[in-house]
């Protein structure tokens, strides 16, 4: 097998099994909402929203949606601090 071609096979393994091999160390992402657009911001653990809940409550939707795309390559913004 050719170089390129063992890559690439490679390359999806690693992105099937991205649950135990893929971790974010930082991120900057853009999410449009329902009202304006906001920066979340991901930096060693540590989630980052300019909008207000985040202020308030440490999370909001925005970074809960990032959360959920990238699934365990981040760690979680809520702190099992009951959201009954
Ligand atoms: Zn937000």
């Amino acid at each position: 097998m050719d170089s390129v071609a063992s890559r690439i096979i490679k390359a999806q393994q690693y992105a099937q099994e991205r649950d135990q091999r893929i971790r974010v160390h930082t991120l900057k992402v853009e999410v449009r909402g329902e009202h304006s657009t906001h920066i979340v911001e991901y930096n060693k653990g540590v989630w980052r929203c300019d909008c207000e809940e985040f202020q308030l409550r440490g999370v909001c939707a925005h970074v809960m949606a990032i959360e959920a795309i990238l699934g365990d390559a981040v760690e979680p913004a809520l702190v099992v601090t009951a959201v009954h």
